[in-house]
C-alpha cells in the first residue's frame, strides 16, 4: 500500500479513492482478478476481451511500426485518424465534424473524459452523473474540485426517473455526463431520457459530455448519440474509443468530437497530460473505423449471442437478471440466491461456482451503497466457449441458496 501526498490525497479522498487511513485502496477489480488468478475461476469481473480484434486492424499497427511511425504524432492526432473519425460519425450518425478543429485524439476515452472535466469545470461546479458510474468519473470530477451530483438508475430497468433528473440539474450544473450504452448496467437510455438531458442542458446552460465507448456493442437497438438531437451539437462533447470496438483495450486510442472552442479548451489540458500517444496505433484504429458495415453488424450480433449465453447461465442459477440492451455487462441480483451482500457473495463465488463477478457497489457513491448492495455485474466479453463453460458452472448454483 502506498501513502499519497498532499493535494492528491485531498482530491482522491473527495472521490473516495483512499481508505480512511490515507492509503490507496486496492480496487475491487484488482481484488477480484487476483482471486480469479488464485482460484482458476473464470474471470467475468473485469471487462476486457479474451480474443483478438480484426486482423486488418492488428496488421495496420504492425505495418505502421515497420514503416517507422514511431515518433510523436500531431497534438490533435494524425490527420488520417481524424478524417476516419469524421467519416465514421457521418456514416453512422449523419453528424459532420471538421477534422481540423472539431476532433481530438486522446489516450483512450479516459483521457478525453479527464481532460474535458479538468478543462471545463471550475471549482464548486456541479456535474450530474448517472449512478452507478464508471469509476474514473468521480476521480476526475474530484481532481477538478467540482461536485458529483448522482442521479440513480434503479434495478431492474436502470432508466432514470425524469423528475429526479430534472431536479438534479440546476443553474449550478456545469455538465451532464451521460454514458450510453451504460457500464455497469447494460442499459441504453430511452429517446425520452436523451431528449430530456438536452432540454435540461439548454434550460440551465450546461454542457453535455457523453461516453459512448460501447456505441458498437448495442444490440437491442442501434446506438443513437445525444449530439444528433436538435440543439445538442453546440453544447456536447462526444467521447468514444477504439478499445471496446476493436478489442484493443491496451492501445488506448480514444477521441472526442465537439465544437471548435471546446476542443481548443480541452486541448490545452490534454497537451500537458499525455501530450500525445500511440503513434502506430492511430493508423490502425483509422483502418478499424473504415471497416465495412458488416464488421460492425457482426460485432453487435456476436455481443448479443455472448450476452444471451451468460444470461441463460444466470437464469439457470436462479438469479433475477436485468436484461442488457448493450455493452459487455449483465447485472444480476444475488438476493435471489439468499445473499444480500454482493461483495461477500463475489468473494464466495469462485468457491461456489468457479466464476468471478464484481459487486455493483464498486460503481456507486458511499451514500447509496445500500441500494445496490445485492447486485452483481458479470462481463460477457469472453469467447463463447468460455461463456458457455461459465454458464454451466453458474447453473450449478441452482438450489444452493443459503
Ligand atoms: C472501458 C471504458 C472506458 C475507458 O476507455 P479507454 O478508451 O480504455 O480509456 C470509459 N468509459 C467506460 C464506460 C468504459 O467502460
Amino acid at each position: 500500500m502506498t501513502q499519497v501526498p498532499g493535494s492528491w490525497r485531498r482530491a482522491a479522498a473527495g472521490a473516495r479513492l483512499l481508505g480512511a487511513d490515507g492509503e490507496v485502496a486496492p480496487t475491487i477489480f484488482a481484488e477480484m482478478s487476483a482471486l480469479a488468478g488464485r482460484t482458476g475461476a473464470i474471470n467475468l469481473g473485469q471487462g476486457f476481451p479474451d480474443d483478438e480484434g480484426p486482423a486488418e486492424v492488428l496488421e495496420a499497427a504492425r505495418r505502421a511500426i515497420a514503416d517507422g511511425q514511431n515518433q510523436y504524432p500531431p497534438g490533435r492526432g494524425t490527420p488520417d485518424l481524424r478524417a476516419a473519425i469524421a467519416e465514421h460519425q457521418e456514416r453512422f450518425y449523419g453528424l459532420s465534424w471538421d477534422p481540423g478543429s472539431e476532433i481530438l485524439v486522446t489516450a483512450g476515452a479516459t483521457e478525453a473524459l479527464t481532460a474535458s472535466l479538468l478543462a471545463l469545470l471550475e471549482p464548486g461546479d456541479e456535474v450530474v452523473v448517472f449512478e452507478p458510474f464508471y469509476d474514473s468519473y468521480a476521480a476526475a470530477i474530484a481532481l477538478a474540485g467540482a461536485r458529483l451530483v448522482p442521479v440513480r438508475l434503479r434495478w431492474p430497468g436502470f432508466q432514470p426517473d425524469p423528475e429526479e433528473l430534472a431536479a438534479a440539474v440546476t443553474d449550478r450544473t456545469r455538465a451532464i455526463l451521460v454514458n450510453d450504452p451504460h457500464n455497469p448496467t447494460g442499459t441504453m437510455f430511452t429517446a425520452e431520457v436523451r431528449s430530456l438531458v438536452v432540454e435540461l442542458a439548454e434550460r440551465h446552460d450546461a454542457l453535455i459530455i457523453t461516453d459512448e465507448v460501447y456505441e458498437h456493442l448495442a444490440f437491442a437497438r442501434a446506438h443513437s448519440p445525444i449530439a444528433a438531437i436538435p440543439g445538442a451539437r453546440d453544447r456536447t462533447i462526444s467521447i468514444s474509443s477504439g478499445g471496446k470496438t476493436f478489442r484493443t483495450t491496451g492501445w488506448k486510442i480514444g477521441w472526442l468530437t465537439a465544437p471548435a472552442e471546446l476542443v481548443t479548451a480541452i486541448l490545452t489540458v490534454k497537451q500537458y497530460l499525455t501530450y500525445v500517444n500511440g503513434s502506430p496505433f492511430q493508423p490502425a484504429i483509422a483502418a478499424g473505423l473504415r471497416l465495412p458495415d458488416a464488421f460492425f453488424d457482426e460485432l453487435a450480433l456476436d455481443m448479443r449471442a455472448k450476452s444471451e449465453a451468460l444470461g441463460r447461465g444466470l437464469d439457470a442459477a436462479g438469479f433475477a437478471v436485468s436484461r442488457p440492451a448493450g455493452t459487455y455487462f449483465t447485472v444480476a441480483d444475488a438476493a435471489s440466491l439468499g445473499y444480500d451482500d454482493a461483495a461477500e457473495f463475489c468473494r464466495a463465488l469462485p468457491g461456489l461456482a468457479g466464476v468471478v463477478g464484481v459487486p455493483l457497489s464498486a460503481f456507486v457513491t458511499a451514500e447509496h451503497h445500500d441500494e445496490y448492495r445485492s447486485l452483481v455485474r458479470f462481463a460477457a466479453c469472453k469467447r463463447i466457449g468460455m461463456l458457455e463453460e461459465a454458464a454451466g458452472r453458474l447453473a450449478q448454483l441452482a438450489g444452493v441458496t443459503r
